[in-house]
């Protein structure tokens, strides 16, 4: 039997590769490869897809993360609020600005933090809370932003696995100070490379990104600011040029993807099935199911050869190198249950029903 892959590049919709080839050619062509008319370009239609004022470009999600918390001032002496259940880049972020981590909770059904576990963790030193849009879910942020004002504090959102994903109508990426996208390759929206962007509404924190990201160059060689080199070069935007194009294709993919696991695995034993919460769309980064053996389906699984994920399987909090933090097992039971039963099942645009029939199969075959 054929194996399935968790995750493949596959010519989805059909044409979309020969698209991206035409326009790596041209972008070849124009022979102008840093800081070009074709970032310019997917700078001004990425913010325009968000519905926001700008995009900036940067090198990946990681730089976006932190020159969106030093876009709106967060540095040493500050705390910041994120999740425990999420990659590893969202704390190290926090760590690079020289601010102190404060992890909080998920909720147990969506997986992402909320205004009750945020409320907790706010002291004195909060400067900002950092939700992250897990597994291509956009946090339910009023009660968020609601909290923020009440406590002055900046939002910065780290939407890396949310790109298109709504809440009450509005994409993720449109209620933080700064939000920070990652285009890593198997992201919804994927460069061929590395690449990120932040996106604000706010000119100030705009005008500083595109700065910072530069050198702190205002222009050639006249630096306003101690910057960095975090630029998204021209091949990788007018890659991602075209992949926006499609982007809403491949998220309603992924979503008819998600309906047929969401119709055909219910009510299976202690399997539990991604939730998704009221005014929020889902995108469906990472399909993840939650089972108490979670080990023996997946390796069942394995042998029918078909590939899963697990993310995350050690908590940010239990990992070697953040011991500094002096948290310890038992502090965030949600998230280490969540790191012990959850698995990600194969979803990505391009997946055939009849590879996903054999996916349904098995999984029903362990259960019965
Ligand atoms: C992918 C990801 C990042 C980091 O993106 P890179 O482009 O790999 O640096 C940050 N946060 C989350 C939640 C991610 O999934």
């Amino acid at each position: 039997m054929k194996p399935i892959p968790y995750f493949e590049f596959r010519d989805f919709p059909a044409g979309s590769e020969t698209a991206v080839q035409a326009a790596l050619v041209e972008a070849v062509a124009g022979k102008h490869y840093i800081l070009g008319k074709q970032l310019l370009a997917f700078e001004e239609a990425y913010a325009s897809y968000i519905g926001a004022a700008a995009a900036i470009g940067v090198g990946n999600g990681y730089d976006a993360l932190v020159l969106a918390l030093k876009g709106v001032g967060v540095g040493p002496g500050d705390e910041v609020v994120l999740p425990a259940h999420t990659f590893i880049a969202t704390i190290n972020a926090v760590l690079q600005v020289g601010a102190t981590p404060v992890l909080v909770e998920p909720d147990e059904g969506t997986c992402n933090i909320t205004a009750a576990t945020t409320a907790k963790a706010i002291t004195a030193k909060t400067k900002a809370i950092l939700p992250v849009h897990l597994y291509g879910q956009v946090c339910e942020m009023e009660p968020l932003l609601q909290l923020a004002k009440k406590h002055h504090l900046k939002i910065v959102e780290d939407a890396a696995q949310a790109h298109g994903a709504t809440y009450e109508g509005q994409k993720a990426g449109m209620f933080g100070h700064a939000s920070a996208f990652s285009f890593y390759p198997t992201k919804n929206l994927g460069a061929l490379g590395d690449a990120g962007a932040v996106v604000t509404n706010d000119a100030a924190v705009a005008d500083f990104v595109r700065m910072y990201r530069n050198y702190g160059e205002v222009q050639k060689y006249q630096s306003e600011l101690v910057g960095v080199n975090s630029r998204l070069d021209e091949l990788q935007a007018a890659v991602l040029r075209v992949k926006l194009y499609y982007l809403d294709s491949l998220n309603a993919a992924r979503q008819k993807l998600a309906a047929v696991y969401l119709q055909e695995l219910q009510g299976l034993d202690d399997l539990m099935l991604p939730v998704t919460a009221p005014y929020c769309s889902h995108v469906y980064h990472i399909f993840s199911i939650r089972t108490k053996q979670r080990d023996a389906l997946q390796q069942q699984l394995q042998e029918q050869g078909i590939r899963t994920a697990i993310h995350y399987p050690i908590p940010v909090h239990l990992q070697p190198a953040y011991k500094f933090l002096r948290y310890s097992v038992g502090d965030f039971p949600v998230t280490e249950e969540i790191s012990k039963t959850s698995l990600s099942l194969p979803l990505f645009p391009g997946l055939q029903l009849e590879e996903q029939e054999r996916v349904v199969k098995t999984i029903k075959h362990f259960f019965r």
